[in-house]
């Protein structure tokens, strides 16, 4: 970014033990939130960072904390995080042991649906005052109205995924957990999106905040990405081939709903397709090794919905399919740039019905870029003139075989460019 006289982590200047720790993980170079957001927390501002997972926004603001607490010791929790996810809960907290690993700052996390004997553990800890709690809205309340978790010594309350959890309605939980914590404390809050919402939220939250916006990444350009025109009643069947005809390793099906994540993984594993959906009614176990299973490649095919799966960090996805045309063009971004990680390529195909064509027009806006329409497989039918919105002054430029008709046979085995 512009600021390029933060070359390597040394120049932060973090205490020997988190450098330690740094250098043991192989972090080197700070990332462009890095380099912004670690010297404001570190001068003890609030900050408000609108920034999407996959940025390094965790060790942005674990780091400076950290360096905080190992300056200035205490036996009491020092640093609430509150995310709204038991993943991404996991995935902080997992990264918070690494970068703590020399020193003598305690941690833990709490998050719901496991059972008694995890219950107990986190009570225990934060009963003895673990320095740093992360966690979720519902577990967090609980702890609190057993007496459990204390925050009256609390420095720094981090928000993560702010948008997210706001529309998992945690506001109430949310405020209720700040509303024990002391008024002259830091706050950082973190959201991938920054809707009016957010900002009246982060307003009643955060003292003079400063501000850092990571401008909307554009997707990488080594992902391939095309558009398909169809009914949703043809959806299931497009899926189908797509994941047949490329028979790739690791694919995330993405779906508006998690009754659509579920219908579609009954309705793939009818079609022989070996697919498994994560879920919120699934236990914590049960995602646990669903996500064990596609990480380590023996399950190719997660159908999720966005809630689960931002966050969580799973490398060398093959190929996105949005099932659903996101609600908003920041979700898409976010969703497509699972693929192409590092150096690798990347594909993401996004089902579009008649409803979705204005949606799906405001994303290639943002993105200030045309996606490719795809014709449909053999069997798919173009999607009709039923809809109410003109497709000439909202359509797509380029092909439109997908509408004439003529596309019903011989393209199966097209691929975008
Ligand atoms: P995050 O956006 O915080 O979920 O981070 C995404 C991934 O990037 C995680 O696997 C981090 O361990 C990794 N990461 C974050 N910052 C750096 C860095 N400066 N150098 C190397 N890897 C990093």
């Amino acid at each position: 970014m512009k600021n390029n006289t933060i070359l390597h982590f040394h120049d932060f200047l973090f205490e020997y033990d988190i450098q330690d720790g740094l250098d043991d993980m192989g972090f080197e170079k700070p990332t462009p939130i890095q380099e912004q957001a670690i010297p404001i927390i570190l001068e003890g501002h609030d900050l408000i960072g609108c920034a999407q997972t996959g940025t390094g926004k965790t060790a942005a603001f674990l780091l400076p904390v950290l360096n905080q607490m190992v300056l200035s010791p205490t036996t009491n929790t020092d640093t609430l995080v509150i995310v709204p996810t038991r993943e991404l809960a996991l995935q902080i907290y997992q990264a918070f042991q690494g970068f703590a690993y020399y020193t003598n700052i305690t941690s833990q996390v709490v998050y719901g649906g496991t059972d008694g004997i995890s219950f107990e553990q986190e009570k225990k800890a934060l009963i003895h005052g673990a320095n740093v709690i992360i966690g979720t809205p519902g577990r967090l309340i609980a702890h609190l109205n057993m007496g459990n978790l204390k925050l009256e010594h609390l420095r720094h309350l981090i928000l993560d995924e702010a948008d997210r959890m706001l529309d998992m309605g945690f506001i109430e939980d949310i405020l209720k957990i700040i509303g024990k914590a002391p008024k002259n404390r830091q706050t950082l809050m973190f959201s991938a999106t920054m809707p009016p919402k957010i900002r009246t939220f982060a307003a009643k939250l955060l003292h003079n905040p400063k501000e850092i916006s990571l401008a909307v990444s554009k997707p990488a350009e080594r992902v391939t990405q095309g558009v398909y025109m169809v009914n949703d009643n043809d959806k299931n069947a497009l899926a189908v081939s797509i994941l047949n005809e490329k028979k790739l390793p690791s694919v995330i099906v993405f779906t508006g709903t998690k009754v659509k994540a579920k219908q579609l993984e009954r309705d793939l594993m009818r079609a022989k397709v070996d697919a498994r959906s994560i879920h919120s009614d699934l236990d914590q176990k049960e995602r646990e090794e669903v996500l064990r299973a596609f990480r380590s490649r023996r399950l190719p095919v997660l159908v999720a919905t966005d809630v689960l799966s931002r966050g969580i960090d799973i490398e060398d996805i093959g190929m996105v399919i949005n099932f659903d045309v996101p609600g908003d063009a920041e979700d898409y971004i976010h969703r497509i740039g699972r693929t192409a990680r590092a150096e690798s390529k990347g594909e993401a195909y996004t089902f579009v019905n008649g409803d979705d064509r204005r949606k799906f027009k405001r994303i290639e806006e943002l993105m200030d870029m045309k996606v490719q329409v795809m014709p449909n497989p053999e069997g798919i039918k173009p999607l009709g003139n039923e809809v109410s919105q003109g497709p000439k002054k909202h359509g797509f430029k380029g092909k439109s075989a997908h509408r004439g008709g003529h596309n019903q046979g011989g393209n199966q085995n097209r691929k975008p460019r």
